[in-house]
């Protein structure tokens, strides 16, 4: 291994499904920079461990996923604003100052959502399905692009209803609001599903009438088929878009904070979207 190389790395646990070495690899191929990143297990219990060591070996940065992203918040000694918005902490930079902790999700959404798909958000009503760890950090990044709307609907409703009190100062008057499911009115310009519902194949119970005609219907879980979510859209006249864009910009955001410079996104979505 040669030693002037920086370092980087994606800790999770499990870790083996990880796309981030190769999007990596791929942004550092084409802005010409030299880099290594590679996957690391870090066992439960032993996060902060692993990124001392890993930091101990020459490591300059890191990734971190399920289940580290609260751990990963106690592990910096500084956060970005975004990152204590969200709570939880996804990019790692090693710098001479200490570990800061940053939240690239919610960038990488909004990226994904205005910039790829082309669909401003600004006056925009805008739903977002669920209030976890992702909702919680799409939620800043959200409002500043002044969506006209924002509704937080989830199962448990006291939990979106802490997400709206938490951003409810930084949205105006009357722009975040929260509710549970059998509540939501619509029509929605924008939908986000950030449940977690898609994975069991289950569907959040909305009315087909959240979608306005040619809205974006935005599933952030990405796979071969279309989620159950995205078929249900399409099926009331809304466009569907998985999670794969997003999955992608947060990670060209994560490589700009490191390195300086933005990667481009489009060939690394298409590579990605080939091999699913
Ligand atoms: P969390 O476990 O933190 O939150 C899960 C959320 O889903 C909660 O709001 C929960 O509601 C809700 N939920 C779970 N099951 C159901 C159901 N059957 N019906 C309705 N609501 C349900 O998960 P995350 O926020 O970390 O992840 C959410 C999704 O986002 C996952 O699919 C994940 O893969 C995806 N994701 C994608 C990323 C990307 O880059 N594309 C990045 C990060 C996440 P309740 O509070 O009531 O339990």
């Amino acid at each position: 291994m040669d030693a002037q190389i920086d370092r980087y790395c994606v800790f999770g646990n499990p870790i083996a499904h990880s796309k981030s070495p190769e999007i990596h690899a791929a942004f550092a191929a084409q802005t010409g920079q030299q880099l290594e990143y590679e996957k690391r297990l870090a066992p439960l219990g032993g996060f902060g461990a692993a990124v001392h060591a890993f930091i101990a070996e020459g490591g300059k940065g890191a990734n971190v996923t399920v289940p580290f992203k609260l751990d990963a918040v106690q592990v910096a000694h500084a956060l970005t604003i975004r990152a204590r918005a969200a709570g939880a902490v996804n990019t790692l930079h090693f710098t001479s100052d200490g570990i800061v902790g940053d939240n690239t999700d919610g960038a990488g959404l909004v990226a994904d959502i205005v910039n790829n798909a082309g669909v401003p958000i600004t006056g925009k009503r805008v739903l977002m399905l669920g209030a976890g760890g992702a909702a919680r950090g799409a939620v800043l990044p959200l409002l500043e692009q002044r969506p006209s709307q924002l509704v937080i609907a989830n199962r448990t409703v006291a939990t979106a209803e802490a997400l709206q009190q938490q951003f409810a100062a930084l949205g105006g008057d009357g722009v975040v609001s929260a509710c549970g499911y059998d509540a939501v009115q619509g029509p929605f310009d924008i939908i986000i599903n950030a449940t977690s519902a898609s994975l069991n194949a289950d569907l959040p119970p909305i009315p087909p009438t959240v979608f306005a005609p040619g809205a974006l219907a935005y599933d952030m879980m990405y796979g071969k088929e279309p989620t159950v979510f995205l078929r249900f859209a399409a099926d009331h006249g809304a466009i569907p878009r998985d999670g794969l864009g997003m999955l992608a910009e947060q990670a060209a955001e994560a490589f700009a904070l490191w390195r300086g410079v933005h990667p481009q996104t489009r060939e690394v979505l298409q590579q990605l979207r080939a091999k699913l």
